[in-house]
């Protein structure tokens, strides 16, 4: 069997002032698939999500991404796994205002220290992919909603991550826009990328290959 991208155990966390937000949290997500987190609001989704995508340590369990232990890493070896290998997205998009489209893309890369051509080259590339290839100089305020997100899509995908996570991607969109955001999740997971994707969206949820059920800081069996 192939390491899983994310392996949970018996992952627990607390947040200072004491809220636990996740509790023996017990998850394998497999190369390539294409999961929906679901749950009410304050159930650990985004919790859950965070820990997974490194960018918070638990407070108990083990949390490994593509075979590595997280808590063996230092916090530059952890940054570097995280820039070569997880893409995020969010309902809020995160784009730099004055920036082309092109330049925000370009902006996700530069971490994995690829040079400013081939930087460029690349996120040309990405946004082609996300079917923005007529929009390559626009700056967020010229986009529409639904173009932003692609765009964030392009920034995440650009350095090719195993890894794909998406909190509420259609949460500010329309549901023309947050339908075709979807599209794209799907091909990138046809592609291979392992996807991750919060949503509170039944019908999105209903059509996606596999649900995890949070309620409460736990996963529901
Ligand atoms: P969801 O994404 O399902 O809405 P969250 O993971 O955001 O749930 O929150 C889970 C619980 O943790 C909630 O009770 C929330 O209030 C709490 N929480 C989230 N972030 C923090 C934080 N930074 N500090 C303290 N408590 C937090």
């Amino acid at each position: 069997m192939t390491t899983p991208v994310v392996e949970l155990d018996g992952v627990g966390k607390t947040y200072p002032g004491g809220v636990v937000a996740l509790r023996d949290v017990t998850l394998r997500v497999g190369r390539g698939e294409l999961v929906a987190i679901v749950g009410p609001s304050g159930s650990g989704k985004s919790t859950m999500l965070h820990v997974i995508g490194t960018l918070d340590r638990p407070s108990e369990g083990v949390v490994r991404i593509d075979g590595h232990d997280v808590a063996a890493l230092s916090d530059r070896r952890l940054s570097a796994l995280r820039a070569s290998r997880i893409g995020f997205v969010f309902q809020q998009f995160h784009l730099a205002p004055g920036q082309s489209a092109v330049d925000n893309v370009a902006e996700g890369l530069l971490y994995a220290g690829v040079p400013i051509r081939e930087r460029r080259r690349r996120a040309e590339a990405a946004l082609v992919r996300v079917g923005l290839a007529d929009r390559l100089d626009h700056r967020p305020h010229e986009l529409s909603g639904g173009e932003r997100q692609r765009v964030a899509i392009a920034r995440a995908v650009a350095g090719e991550p195993a890894l794909l996570l998406a909190d509420e991607p259609t949460g500010n969109l329309d549901s023309a826009s947050g339908a075709g955001v979807m599209d794209l999740l799907w091909e990138l997971h046809s592609a291979g990328t392992t996807v991750l994707v919060i949503t509170h969206d039944r019908d999105i949820a209903a059509g996606l290959p596999r649900r995890v059920a949070m309620r409460d800081g736990a996963v529901v069996p």
